[in-house]
């Protein structure tokens, strides 16, 4: 976790309000345009060499960046909050006046990864006996998965065993990247922000997760010999998951609660499988219905016919193929497609394919022979060709 959910140490001690000179309730309208004007007003192009206003413009676009994101405002609004009240008690100037005595394996365990701010704070700066607020339940992550199953599965439905990977942190050093047993210091690269800003061409800077500690604020002189430094690990686990019947090629199923747990007694959250469906031998997919090319020969299209036809799943059905049926006409078997979600049944569409022998034997060329002079003169392609051309 490069960002501990987003949350800046160094928030507590800047006031993205004051620098971007507007209230604290300043609608995002407002914020917009207060950041535009200091940001023209103080952009390096049009003041060069001029160091105080290249770094009031870094300020500028920091303040900017949490400001006028909806969700960083309302984490920055907060930690100011929280800290405001004096419930952690941490010492004044911040994150990197404060280097020792605070329990580097909680601040980046899971329960603080996914906790409410309380925890966050209490584990920082060593007061977790003055935490004020209990931890909050937090609902666990989406998952994302994908599934190939066979196409009468997806007729069906099917129930499937899924294993899923997630990212979790290193088991060995709690996701600190450092060899445990061996204490951290605070990241000389950032100073412990944790980012660094950087231009991003033109009028535009941003903040970038520091490359030297990874956003984690401290670095180890050595690194955790599991992985090597990241704090990155992965977990695995298996699980059924039902897909229901009548599912579509490309459909994203979502199986309720069955996505990475929650903490602090928070729900589970859901798990979207992306599923893939095979081809069959014979039968295709229309949505709800299936589709069936079936051959026929020229008198069966001619004079009529009845064709014994499969079905999926159940017995064949007989087609009844009128006389004079064009290549190509699709037949409606109602009730033998694909199960619908309200639990009926799409229908199987049945088109004809009307073949020409590749070989005749001589009774059957005589037959085709006499058929030919019995119909000769009738001007099949007349409509090709426009009036008095040949
Ligand atoms: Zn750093
Ligand atoms: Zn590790």
């Amino acid at each position: 976790m490069s960002t501990n959910d987003g949350i800046r140490a160094d928030w507590t001690t800047k006031d993205f309000y004051q620098v971007l000179g507007v209230s604290k309730d300043a609608g995002a309208d407002e914020i917009k345009k207060a950041y535009r004007k200091l940001a023209r007003a103080n952009h390096p192009d049009s003041n060069p060499g001029d160091q105080a206003k290249h770094d009031r413009f870094k300020q500028v676009a920091e303040a900017y960046d949490v400001l006028g994101d909806v969700e960083k405002r309302k984490k920055y609004d907060e930690v100011r909050t929280a800290y405001a009240s004096g419930g952690f008690g941490f010492p004044q100037g911040g994150f990197g006046s404060g280097s020792g005595g605070f329990d580097v394996g909680d601040m980046f365990g899971d329960r603080v990864r996914q906790g409410g701010l309380g925890d966050m704070f209490g584990d920082l700066f060593g007061n977790r006996g003055r935490t004020t607020a209990p931890p909050r339940p937090q609902r666990g992550a989406d998952v994302e998965t994908s599934a190939t199953i066979g196409f009468t599965d997806a007729i069906d439905g099917v129930t499937i065993s899924l294993r899923l990977t997630s990212d979790a942190p290193c088991p060995t050093c709690s996701g600190t990247g450092g060899k445990p047993g061996t204490k951290p210091h605070i990241c000389t690269e950032c100073e412990g922000a944790g980012f660094v800003v950087v231009s991003a061409g033109g009028a535009f800077s941003m903040n970038e997760t520091c490359p030297a500690c990874g956003g984690r604020q401290l670095v180890y002189d050595e690194a955790c010999p599991t992985c090597h430094g990241s704090g990155r690990g992965s977990s695995s686990r298996s699980i059924q998951a039902r897909i229901p019947a009548g599912v579509k090629d490309g459909q994203r199923i979502r199986l309720k609660g069955k996505g990475a747990a929650g903490t602090n007694g928070g729900p589970a959250g859901d798990l979207f499988v992306a599923v893939k469906v095979g081809p069959h031998r014979v039968f295709g997919r229309a949505g709800d219905n299936l589709t069936l090319d079936v051959p026929v020969s020229f008198d069966e299209a001619a004079l009529g016919a009845e064709v014994r036809i499969p079905t999926l799943g159940g017995p064949p059905v007989t087609l009844k193929i009128p006389a004079g049926t064009p290549n190509g006409r699709t037949f409606r078997v109602r009730g033998k497609g694909a199960m619908r979600r309200d639990g009926t049944k799409g229908d199987l569409l049945a088109t004809v394919q009307v073949q020409v022998p590749g070989k005749l034997d001589s009774t059957a060329r005589e037959a085709v022979e006499a058929y030919r002079a019995a119909t000769a003169g009738k001007p099949l392609r007349a409509n090709l060709f426009e009036e008095g051309s040949a």
